[in-house]
């Protein structure tokens, strides 16, 4: 990638149909001394896009003068209103944030990809749908941030000093600006996240946000706000301890709760609404329903909660929370609760041996008496005896630390 000229231009008013309007689009080739500013191209107006620099490619030009029947040598370099001509630009291989050197003093960063306008229609005699046609061709060219000013020669590289392959490239930019599904999500959260992205850019990707983030739910079987669900089965855990399963009402899917993540469920009791948060007691990669497990206490909501049966609905929120584990680690896991406070950890657990390299686990377990302690009698990831402490029990205080993995637990 060389320079081959750098163009600037002022203000002009053009008519485009019936409307006469504003462009800076319209540059000619500047004559040496070369210098690139932290404005930009001294001389150079922008009416519209505050982008500072535009950047295009001979070989886009080639491209465009076959495809619209033009010989390119007739069109100036500056004629689709780029700053710096170069010879080639990899639409594809530029990444939003890739830095770049240009000749011996000037810094650049790719800040975007072009969000083409109505008036490169127009400079180009085509319909305004020609628009989409142009974002899409990888022919596009580019917008680039000045990191340091100075001066640039004729056939000064562009040679790359800092790339980001995890960003998206120029040209997925592109599509995001200019197809009409939303864009994935994580991409584009991405994108936004980078604080010198173009200006254009990212206000038009800031709009589509919202679009993506619904669309993103839908995918995941993920909602916003309240979903109705249907209590499919209950399992009395210990005396004061009640384990409820929800299966969505609407029969669709469910998203793969992280374990350690809590859900609230919403109860309409005696003419008024009660909502509380419980954690999920239950890991699985591709969830039918959802289990909590409550311990009885005063309060209504676990009155409530204890009084379902069967066949009740209630509704329930979209998993959520911090609090949970990192499934990729390669380090032995410890975990440590009391009481009910277990609940979140045994999603923990469960998740945890689901893997089949899954590293030692230790739990630390405090609890009142065996009889009280949920899980011991119903799950086959409670861990053994050697790892509770029983507060009101004869063996009170036992061998600790204990490690236990899946098939092979000790019993103390
Ligand atoms: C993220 C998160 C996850 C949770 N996960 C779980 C879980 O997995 N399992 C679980 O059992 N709990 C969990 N909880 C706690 C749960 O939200 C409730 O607070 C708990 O179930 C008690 O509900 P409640 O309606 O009975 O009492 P609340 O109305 O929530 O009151 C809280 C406390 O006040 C006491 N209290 C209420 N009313 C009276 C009264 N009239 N007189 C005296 N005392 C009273 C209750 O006994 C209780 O100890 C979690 C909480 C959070 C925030």
């Amino acid at each position: 990638m060389h320079l081959l000229n750098v163009s600037a231009g002022g203000l002009h008013a053009v008519q485009i149909g019936t409307e006469v309007v504003t462009t800076g689009h319209l540059k000619v080739p500047q004559p040496e001394p070369w210098h690139v500013t932290d404005d930009g191209i001294p001389g150079d107006k922008r009416a519209v896009h505050p982008d500072k620099i535009y950047a295009f490619s001979r070989q886009a030009y080639a491209y465009w003068g076959e495809q619209l029947g033009v010989e390119a040598a007739r069109w100036p370099d500056g004629f689709f209103g780029e700053n710096l001509t170069f010879d080639t630009l990899d639409e594809s291989d530029l990444r939003i944030g890739d830095v770049f050197t240009l000749g011996e003093e000037v810094r650049l960063f790719v800040a975007g990809a072009r969000s083409p306008c109505l008036k490169l229609s127009w400079r180009l005699g085509q319909p305004p749908a020609f628009q989409r046609a142009f974002a899409k061709s990888r022919y596009a060219g580019v917008y680039f941030g000045v990191e340091s000013p100075g001066r640039v020669r004729p056939g000064d590289r562009l040679r790359r000093i800092a790339h980001n392959p995890a960003m998206p490239s120029v040209a997925d930019v592109s599509d995001f600006l200019i197809e009409r599904d939303p864009p994935p999500l994580e991409p584009l959260q991405r994108l936004l996240s980078f604080a010198r992205l173009s200006g254009t850019n990212r206000l038009l990707l800031s709009a589509k946000r919202e679009a993506a983030e619904r669309a993103q739910d839908r995918q995941e079987g993920r909602w916003r706000g309240w979903r109705p669900f249907i209590v499919s089965k209950v399992t009395q855990e210990a005396p004061e301890i009640r384990s409820v399963e929800f299966s969505p009402a609407d029969g669709g899917r469910l998203p793969r709760a992280k374990p350690g993540q809590h859900v609230q469920v919403q109860f309409e009791h005696e003419g008024a609404t009660l909502r509380r948060a419980w954690s999920l007691s239950a890991f699985s990669f591709t969830p039918e329903c959802y289990r909590v497990t409550v311990r009885k206490q005063r309060g209504k909501g676990s009155q409530r909660l204890h009084a379902l049966r069967p066949g009740d609905t209630v509704s329930l929120s979209a998993p959520a929370g911090d609090f949970t584990l990192d499934m990729g680690s390669y380090r032995p896991l410890v975990l440590i609760a009391a009481g009910i406070g277990i609940t979140p950890l045994k999603a923990m657990l469960d998740a945890h041996f689901s893997r089949r390299d899954a590293p030692p686990a230790y739990l630390i377990y405090g609890g009142a008496a065996r009889k009280t302690s949920p899980f011991e009698r119903t799950s086959k990831h409670w861990p053994p005896r050697a790892r509770t402490f029983l507060s009101r029990s004869s063996t009170a205080a036992r061998r600790f630390p204990a490690r236990f993995t899946e098939g092979s637990r000790r019993t103390g």
